[in-house]
């Protein structure tokens, strides 16, 4: 794979990549320089990889939802590299807004706030008078931005429908020859999309989508969050939420922290059937898989371990050949679990139940 760009391929017209390139650090300028002529990159950030364009191109915008394979009532995240930057496209942020931006930015809380109309376009709010405002915490990606000097959009770099990318490997996976490059930054951190939370005027003061930054951390900032009058899950407020997400192709069935539980579902299963649990669960479970051929996927400790790890297993059982369906620890409900939780109910089919 060549990094080094040449000048030659400059003033050539966009057309189709035929290979997409895997750009490093020192790639950051031919990156920039892409996304300015309207190319499409992808790019890490510590939740899951972008896909970027810049917000100004309609064309480059248009082909991020084309790559995606995205619908085009689902809005985009416009991607800044500092709060200067944002505040040149939103009207006045509330109080409660500025106190988000002082304790989570950079970092994986995303704002709908109220845009100056005009100033970005419809394809990118499918038509809202809101825009989704990120600031990653990821160096790399934040010194693009600033080389590219306005903000690119950055919807999840995946096709559509599938789980989000946490690595460079996922990105060239799902859209290998459909975008110019994907700049490396290795594996994602935190390993789920952010949380997004509106704080645009008129609208509850709620989180659209639950994330690393948990609810607690928010009102411990910001004050009581509003209580929503209707279910945000038949009536979501991100429109992304209304759609299947992070779905694998082969069936997930999740399981609660019950050992017999799990001791039962291995009885009942064969090994065929991957495992995918945390360390704990596992020393419990040592001596009912001992004989067995299973794939069995290490979770790690914590809440943070588990969401860092859930998306790359996800992608992976699509891929194994030995493996037919995926049984998943799913933790109790609790504030730190909820960004979790919500991703793998969306992937999973159900609860595991005997027949
Ligand atoms: P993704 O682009 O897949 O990482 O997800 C971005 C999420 O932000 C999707 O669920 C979008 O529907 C949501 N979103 C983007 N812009 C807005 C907006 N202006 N208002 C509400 N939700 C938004
Ligand atoms: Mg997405």
């Amino acid at each position: 794979m060549t990094n080094k760009q040449t000048n030659k391929q400059t003033n050539k017209p966009t057309n189709k990549p035929k290979t997409t390139k895997l750009l490093k650090r020192e790639d950051i300028t031919d990156a920039a320089r892409a996304l300015r002529d309207g190319e499409l990159v992808a790019f890490p950030t510590e939740t899951v990889y972008g896909l970027g364009a810049v917000i100004s191109n309609e064309k480059a915008v248009k082909g991020v939802y084309a790559a995606k394979g995205r619908p085009s009532d689902n809005p985009l995240i416009m991607t800044v590299s500092d709060l200067e930057m944002a505040k040149r496209y939103l009207e006045p942020l509330s109080h409660r807004a500025e106190k988000l931006i002082k304790a989570f930015w950079p970092g994986s809380l995303t704002l709908v706030c109220d845009v100056i109309p005009g100033t970005v376009s419809d394809s990118v709010t499918s038509g809202r008078s809101t825009v989704a405002v990120r600031f990653p915490d990821d160096p790399l990606t934040t010194t693009l931005i600033k080389e590219v000097g306005e903000p690119i959009v950055g919807p999840s770099a995946n096709t559509s429908g599938k789980p989000s990318p946490t690595t460079a490997e996922h990105v060239m996976h799902d859209l290998h020859g459909k975008i110019y490059g994907v700049l490396d930054g290795g594996t994602t951190n935190v390993g789920i999309e952010s949380t997004i939370v509106d704080v645009s005027s008129g609208s509850p003061f709620a989180i659209l989508r639950p994330g690393n930054v948990t609810r607690e951390m928010i009102e411990a900032v910001a004050g009581p969050l509003d209580e929503l009058s209707v279910d945000p899950a038949a009536a979501p407020k991100a429109p992304g939420m209304k759609y299947r997400h992070y779905s694998p192709t082969k069936p997930v069935f999740t399981i609660d922290e019950r050992v017999n539980e799990w001791q039962n579902a291995i009885s009942l299963t064969d090994d065929r059937t991957a495992l995918a649990v945390p360390d704990s669960l596992l020393k419990s479970l040592a001596p009912s898989v001992a004989d067995s051929d299973r794939v069995i996927y290490q979770l790690g400790a914590t809440t943070q371990n588990w969401q860092h790890r859930l998306y790359d297993v996800l992608r992976d059982i699509d891929d194994q050949p030995t493996i037919d369906q995926l049984l998943i620890y799913l933790p109790v409900d609790n504030p730190a679990n909820e960004g979790y939780r919500n991703r793998l109910m969306k992937a999973a089919h159900g609860p595991f139940v005997k027949d």
